[in-house]
């Protein structure tokens, strides 16, 4: 029941937001020598109650914790050292931060959350007084205070004496709410309605003023789509990445978001002063840093002025023991067009997307209520700069070789193009995958993929957009989109078989380069591998359409490596052979070529010199590494990857 509870808290957005809220049950253990403990279950850090299993939840010993909350004084990295001696299990995670707070409500069932609502009300002018008028005396309601143990020692000293049974909550003004019951339905039912109450209130009182969902955006784009240039998004993450990379070594990735809150918001006379006052609540500042950029049309001047601003906050509040963090925004305005997303990874992204969204709807209902107020910076700076974080730092695993950098695909549905989405996303980029069929399995936050019929240029452009307005730009472009056509003498030749070869293994690839190149002038190590064939350096019979298409296509890498070399782009190629796990390469066709060969299909699968099957994914980590840091001073490379061929070699 604990469990599902949290559960249920954790799937509703506007209750908890990544990682933003926390449970607890009181209940007993009986250790090894057959005593009885009383034992607080709360949840671990690191779980998200949006899919937290019994195994989320910490066991740890509640009279301990008790004697934890009535001391005077204690360090939160302390406090967090005794948490975890507390712990009743070695292998459970770390007890929440707050679970000494948990500790002292003597209900069973505790569930905390930092509801948009109260915390929207709270970040208001009155909105202390209207939270107190309308929770009365069922509610206690507390100033803010920092998370931690001078939380739980805040709470100690307002509840002394209090009788629990005449309270259903606690509201802690800017951070959230607690609820409580003897049984988990009670627990859940009272935030349900304790949160509703304040939310009825917040809409009563903005009336139709907040200007969310209903009202349309002026000047929407052409049937309603994006008209924001993609090439100004990959000059922001350009000079955004740099700053990012001072700190951590890795780029960002940048999304814009032009749906139509995002775009009400910007296009608001003030809100450039709106999105600088501040989170919706001080453990956004986590994820989201503690306030917002403004961008113009010219973005970099926007980035520019927040990478000063941040810097002052930072040494008006920091001593000697603070790290500075990097000093890039995680979210955004641009003025007229939406709200812009930078994080380091696909999965912060979400994060900062998420809070980002909640934060402007909070600020429209605020300012309809008399107007929206945050905490002042340095209590943001507190938090952002807390102790416990900043020793995260010191533990910060080393980033994956590829993140924050970003790659399209071409004939990415299967063969050597899906084992490269994969290759890709396993070193940690962010991947626009394009094919003209279905990529059945392959989305996913880090994977965007997009049907494209790579020989029509007017597609081409328009999937690269989509992409970069997704990610924000373009370090490596891997064009492998093509097929091999039915072997045909040259007396056999048609027309329509030499044709489609030309346009799909030759023309396409020219057609994505050109649309690419102008984004990965403004990539970060930016490469591009093409995808040929052995058959370029060792034609066969019966392909004269494939291997003279193939070999077009390795002579435009040669020329796009002479002319993209000054602005320190690479261009390499790789030549496979004998990929036989690949789409054409059926049993019946694998068997059918062995005995043309005398061989049986084992023999044939591993004729060449290293006696090696060549898998679609031993293709894709030669491609890959051709695009990484391991050839960072090569171009203009030929690479066969075919086990060593006699012609070719
Ligand atoms: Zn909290």
């Amino acid at each position: 029941m604990r469990a599902y509870s949290s559960r249920l808290l954790g799937r509703d957005s506007s209750l908890v937001l990544h990682g933003g809220g926390n449970t607890s049950v009181k209940g007993e253990l009986t250790d090894v020598f057959g005593e009885t403990r009383r034992v607080l279950f709360v949840k671990g850090s690191g779980w998200d109650l949006k899919n937290i299993g019994a195994a989320g939840f910490a066991p740890t010993d509640l009279n301990y914790l008790l004697r934890l909350a009535k001391l005077e004084q204690l360090s939160d990295g302390e406090m967090m050292r005794q948490l975890r001696l507390a712990t009743l299990d070695p292998a459970a995670p770390n007890p929440s931060v707050e679970a000494i707070l948990h500790a002292l409500i003597p209900h069973r069932y505790v569930d905390h959350t930092h509801a948009d609502a109260v915390v929207t009300l709270s970040n208001s002018p009155d909105g202390e007084r209207i939270l107190r008028e309308l929770y009365g005396d069922e509610v206690l309601v507390l100033p803010y205070i920092m998370p931690g143990f001078i939380l739980a020692r805040q709470v100690a000293a307002a509840t002394r004496g209090a009788d629990w049974s005449a309270l259903r909550g606690i509201m802690l003004l800017q951070h959230g709410i607690f609820s409580f019951h003897e049984d988990a339905e009670g627990s859940y039912e009272a935030m349900i309605e304790l949160v509703d109450r304040a939310e009825s209130e917040l809409l009563r009182r903005a009336g139709k003023n907040h200007g969310t969902p209903t009202s349309p955006a002026k000047n929407p784009g052409k049937h309603g789509t994006p008209t924001a240039p993609p090439l100004e998004l990959s000059r922001l993450r350009k000079a955004a990445g740099e700053i990012h990379g001072k700190i951590h070594g890795t780029p960002m990735l940048v999304r814009l978001d032009a749906g139509p809150e995002a775009k009400a918001f910007a296009q608001l006379d003030d809100c450039g002063e709106l999105i600088r006052r501040g989170p919706l609540t001080p453990d956004h500042t986590l994820h989201a840093k503690p306030f917002g950029a403004v961008f113009d049309a010219d973005t970099v001047p926007g980035l520019r002025a927040f990478e000063q601003e941040y810097l002052r906050y930072f040494s008006d509040h920091a001593d000697e023991n603070h790290q500075c963090l990097d000093a890039a925004p995680r979210y955004g305005v641009w003025r007229d067009k939406g709200m812009i997303y930078l994080a380091p990874n696909c999965k912060r992204l979400e994060i900062v997307a998420d809070i980002s969204a909640h934060t402007i709807r909070a600020i429209r209902l605020a300012e309809a209520i008399g107007g929206w107020r945050t905490l002042p910076r340095e209590k943001l700076f507190e938090v952002e700069y807390w102790e416990l974080e900043q020793a995260k730092l010191a533990k910060a695993r080393a980033a994956l070789e590829l993140q924050g950098r970003i790659a399209l695909v071409t004939g990415a549905a299967s063969g050597i193009g899906r084992a490269t989405v994969e290759e890709l996303r396993g070193r940690g980029a962010a991947v626009i995958a394009l094919d003209i069929r279905e990529m059945e399995g392959l989305e996913s936050p880090q994977v965007l993929c997009l049907r494209c019929d790579v020989t029509d240029s007017d597609a081409v452009e328009s999937a690269l957009n989509q992409g970069v307005l997704h990610f924000g730009g373009l370090d490596i472009l891997i064009s492998n989109a093509g097929n091999f056509p039915a072997s045909a003498s040259l007396a056999e030749m048609t027309d329509a078989a030499w044709e489609q070869s030309m346009q799909l293994n030759l023309g396409s690839h020219m057609k994505v380069l050109r649309a690419c190149l102008p984004l990965l002038e403004n990539g970060f190590d930016p490469a591009v591998v093409f995808v040929a064939s052995k058959n370029v350096p060792a034609p066969g019979p019966g392909a004269a359409a494939y291997s003279a298409a193939k070999a077009g296509l390795t002579q435009l890498a040669r020329v796009a490596a002479l002319e993209a070399g000054p602005l320190g782009i690479r261009v390499n190629v790789v030549h496979p052979n004998a990929v036989y796990d690949t789409g054409i390469w059926t049993e019946e066709v694998l068997s059918e070529r062995a005995r043309r060969y005398g061989m049986d299909v084992e023999q044939y699968r591993t004729s060449n010199l290293l006696g090696l099957e060549v898998s679609s994914h031993d293709v894709a980590a030669s491609i890959v590494s051709l695009a990484g840091a391991a050839f960072s001073h090569t171009t203009g490379a030929q690479v066969p990857v075919d086990g060593g061929n006699e012609r070719v070699i």
